[in-house]
């Protein structure tokens, strides 16, 4: 670069559109304007020595607009050629108008004197067309006096801006000088080292430091920035070296901040990637440190169990190769991936499933079984009568499709704990799976493994937890899964359920078949009806109905209270609870069809004694003490007021002896008072019934629930009113539809009832009847109301009390006739616990009766009902006394 340069008075000057040459800065540009080209030609090309051209940056309108007050106003064409009429004005600006508003330009009042270094000349083909490329160094800077637009290309009368030597000696003693000088340069040697450090330079850069005055280097740094028009035209402005200096500091201060920023966020990128590369590399290393140390265990040794385990599954070979597929691609997996942990479990469900392995099923002792069955269940003879058949048929072909068995009854009368007595009696593992509620067809069959939190089907997941593919599988509550927008969970156990299908069950996690033939399918359901009649189609059911009181105090004695007792730590030197009691507990605290709520109470029981026996065992060792300090020893002591603890206390003879022998000799012995307090006052007694049919206007009735046969009262009231019924206690239709027939047929026989004087008149006239069902809670439906409603409208209309120790079922017809019902079994049995001594029942249903125990039978009174006058007869005190009348009428 120039040390000084000498400008002449005139310079040929080249527009630079939007951009500016700044001293110290080369640039390489292509002339093809005419203007231009002629330029080149003209100043550079034929002269013998390079000559010097002056660059001017000029600026389009549209630039324009964001540009500050710095810049010059006005209007020109967009090149030099054509702005012919070109104006100087007075003040900074050159206004140039231009015949097209769009193409308006504007030429910037200082410029760049600069040199060629490089010329070259090409022509264009096939215009012919001459071009140059200049390469050109800007040497200083000089301030336009005039520009003239008119000749081939533009000239100007210009002025030099830089200062002399001498002026320059001047500036550089300003303090302000040195100090922006010293800034600059500190600024100036950071971003060189960091741009060194980068591009490996080797400190060439730092060497023009050394060599060039400071106000030259502002400008060849700034030169080498990609900053704004705005900024560039700003720094050719900065005439003064001061301003010059503080501009070049400020900018490449802004440079070193964004390198800054840029390597932050590079380094962070960097610094992830190259962490998980990282652990990659270095697990690869420890892997093949192992390999070489014959060291297996930890993290590679975890899939190599898992594949081991595989290997043991014994998979069907079509499986085996679908498990490998999966570990290949798990093994290529690294641990943080997402999918990998999926992966690995459903691989580990692969190897755990009991593909093959069975539980040994032994020679089966039929007379074993048969007393083990026996010996667990107390009664219940048809049913284990059914289940030995079914035992025996397994043994003469243990493949042999046998039905699937259901047992249906009310809770607690033994389903669950017959069902693993078959288990038992044939050797085999127990699982019960629960389906109370499940209304997801993927809770039989999973969820596919594209779900987030995937998870096989119950089934496969039970087969999983017992280990081997042959278990009894107890599938309770069958009856209570439901259907929705899930799904039919009851048409997933159609399949598992039938023996041509479930040897290839589909879990939709697992994705492979399952053989679930070899699987004993045992159900349980409380209630028939809902069980949907495909399903009900695959099995056997075998009803239980429930226990009499009778058989009730049998298993208490016999089953409950021994396992109630062991189950507490006890034992009938502890506890005693004499049968009375055990009797009591039946007719006070349970009116169940099943033992569950008795085997409580007996728990409940037995957990206060556990109390008493530990008070007692801490009592004893205390009363042990007294009774040693009593010794003639310790007399003597005492006499002498001397401290005797330390001889009192007996070696060899420990607490547990002493309270051992306190225990036998005086065993706890449930008593009346001891139920009240543990159990509270009785909850049911016989007076019930009395008690709610002591006014007119009541009923007893028999239904049957989910937790067998029950008692239900009917309400009937009138109130001053319109003539309408009134039904509460969270009705069905069928049994709204009951009441209103009963209404309609009490109405009709208002006369042949005696219900009022005069055949005509209306039963309901300024009157509303209220009829409700007691415990509101409950939903109810059936037409076997139909009896009981009749009865209490009739004891109502005459206002004569129904008997209290009679108890009716029966739907009936709008002519009277009295149609038999579901569930008789189950409902003499609720009778029979309520206390009930009479039980009016449809003439057609006598024959249920064989079903319900004799001991039952002999002590209720059962009353045959054929049509509707028979019940009343029935229900009401010395009989009913209308019914001669009804007679000669029906
Ligand atoms: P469910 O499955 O019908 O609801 P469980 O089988 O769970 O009833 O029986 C409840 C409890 O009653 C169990 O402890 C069971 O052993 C006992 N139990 C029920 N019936 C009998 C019976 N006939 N003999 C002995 N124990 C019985």
């Amino acid at each position: 670069m120039a040390e000084s340069v000498e400008l002449p008075g005139r310079l040929a000057i080249l527009p630079f559109r939007n951009k500016v040459l700044l001293p110290g800065a080369f640039i390489r540009i292509r002339c093809t304007s005419q203007s231009s080209v002629k330029l080149v030609e003209q100043e550079l090309w034929q002269r013998e020595e390079k000559g010097l051209i002056g660059i001017l940056p000029v600026q389009d309108a549209a630039e324009m607009t964001s540009m500050d007050s710095m810049l010059s106003q006005g209007v020109g064409s967009e090149s030099c050629e054509r702005s012919s009429n070109a104006q100087v004005s007075t003040s900074d600006a050159h206004k140039v108008d231009g015949k097209n508003p769009s193409e308006v330009i504007h030429w910037h009042n200082r410029g760049v004197a600069a040199r060629a270094l490089h010329l070259s000349r090409g022509v264009e083909k096939p215009s012919g067309r001459v071009t140059y490329i200049v390469v050109l160094e800007g040497l200083c800077r000089f301030n336009i006096e005039e520009l003239n637009t008119r000749g081939p290309y533009c000239t100007a009368k210009i002025s030099p801006l830089e200062m002399t030597k001498s002026e320059m000696e001047q500036v550089e003693q300003d303090p302000d000088f040195v100090t922006l000088s010293r800034q600059f340069k500190a600024i100036a040697m950071e971003l060189i080292s960091i741009l060194e450090q980068k591009q490996k330079t080797g400190g060439r850069i730092k060497v023009l430091l050394e060599t060039l005055p400071f106000h030259k280097l502002a400008d060849i740094f700034v030169a080498s920035f990609e900053i704004s028009f705005e900024e560039q035209l700003c720094m050719l402005d900065s005439v003064d070296p001061k301003v010059r200096l503080s501009k070049a500091t400020e900018l490449v201060d802004r440079h070193l901040q964004s390198i800054r920023v840029a390597e932050k966020i590079t380094q962070k990128v960097e610094g992830q990637l190259s962490k998980s590369q990282k652990e990659y590399l270095l697990r690869q290393q420890m892997r093949a440190i192992k390999e070489e140390l014959g060291d297996n265990d930890d993290d590679e040794d975890d899939l190599a169990s898992l594949e081991r385990k595989m290997q043991n599954a014994g998979m069907p070979s079509n499986i085996w190769k679908h498990a490998q597929r999966e570990l290949r691609r798990l093994k290529k997996m690294q641990p943080q991936q997402p999918g990998y942990n999926s992966s690995r479990v459903y691989l580990d469900l692969l190897a755990d499933l009991p593909w093959q392995k069975a539980s040994e099923e032994q020679e089966m002792d039929l007379k074993a079984a048969k007393d083990h069955l026996d010996c667990d269940h107390y009664g219940l003879v048809k049913i284990k009568q059914r289940i030995f058949e079914y035992l025996a048929v397994r043994k003469l072909k243990p493949d042999a499709r046998g039905p699937v068995l259901c047992f249906v009854g009310p809770p607690g009368v033994g389903k669950t704990s017959l069902a693993s007595s078959i288990a038992a009696a044939l050797g085999r593992k127990f699982i019960r799976i629960s389906l109370g509620g499940v209304k997801d067809e993927a809770d039989i069959r999973g969820h596919r493994r594209t779900y987030i939190g995937s998870m096989p089907g119950r089934l496969i997941d039970g087969l999983k937890r017992v280990g081997v593919c042959n278990p009894v599988m107890l599938l309770d509550e069958i009856d209570k899964t439901g259907s929705d927008v899930r799904g039919d969970p009851a048409s997933a156990l159609l399949e598992v359920l039938d023996p041509e299908q479930n040897k290839s069950f589909n879990d939709h996690y697992l994705n492979v078949p399952f053989d679930l033939s070899k699987v004993i399918f045992v159900a349980t359901a409380n209630r028939m009806q809902p069980i949907p009649p495909p399903l009900l189609d695959r099995m056997e059911v075998i009803e239980l109905p429930g226990y009499t009181a009778e058989e009730k105090l049998r298993i208490a004695m016999q089953h409950l209270i021994p396992r109630v007792l062991d189950q507490h730590g006890l034992s009938s030197a502890f506890l005693q609870i004499p049968e009375d009691m055990v009797k009591l507990v039946i007719q006070r605290y349970t009116r169940e069809a099943g033992v569950r709520n008795l085997e409580r109470n007996l728990a409940a029981l037995a957990r206060a004694a556990a109390v008493r026996v530990v008070e007692r065992e801490q009592a004893v060792s205390v009363s042990k003490d007294v009774h040693k300090i009593t010794s003639p020893l310790l007399d003597n002591r005492l006499a002498e007021g001397a401290e005797m603890e330390m001889e009192v206390i007996p070696i060899g003879v420990n607490n547990h002896e002493i309270s051992n022998a306190f225990r036998i000799a005086s065993p706890l012995v449930v008593d009346e008072a001891m139920l009240e307090k543990i159990l509270g006052p009785p909850r049911f007694d016989d007076r019930e019934a009395a008690d709610r049919v002591a006014t007119p206007g009541v009923s007893v009735g028999l239904v049957w629930t989910a937790f067998g046969g029950e008692v239900q009262f009917v309400e009937a009231t009138s109130v001053v009113g319109n003539g309408e019924l009134h039904l509460t206690g969270q009705l069905g239709d069928v049994i709204k539809e009951s009441a209103q027939i009963a209404l309609t047929w009490v109405r009709a026989r208002v006369a042949d009832l005696k219900l009022a004087a005069a055949e005509e008149t209306d039963l309901l006239q300024g009157k509303d009847i209220h009829i409700h069902f007691p415990a509101g809670a409950v939903p109810k439906d059936g037409p076997s109301a139909g009896v009981t409603l009749v009865t209490a409208l009739v004891s109502l209309f005459s206002q004569k009390n129904v008997r209290a120790d009679t108890a009716m079922t029966g739907e009936m017809t709008l002519r009277g006739l009295v149609l038999p019902v579901g569930g008789v079994k189950d409902k003499v049995l609720a009778a029979h616990r309520y206390g009930i001594k009479r039980v009016i029942l449809p003439e057609r249903n006598l024959k249920d009766l064989v079903e319900v125990p004799a001991a039952v039978l002999s002590s209720l009174e059962i009353l045959v009902a054929k049509r509707m006058e028979d019940v009343l007869e029935h229900a009401f005190d010395g009989g009913c006394p209308w019914r001669q009348h009804q007679h000669s009428k029906l």
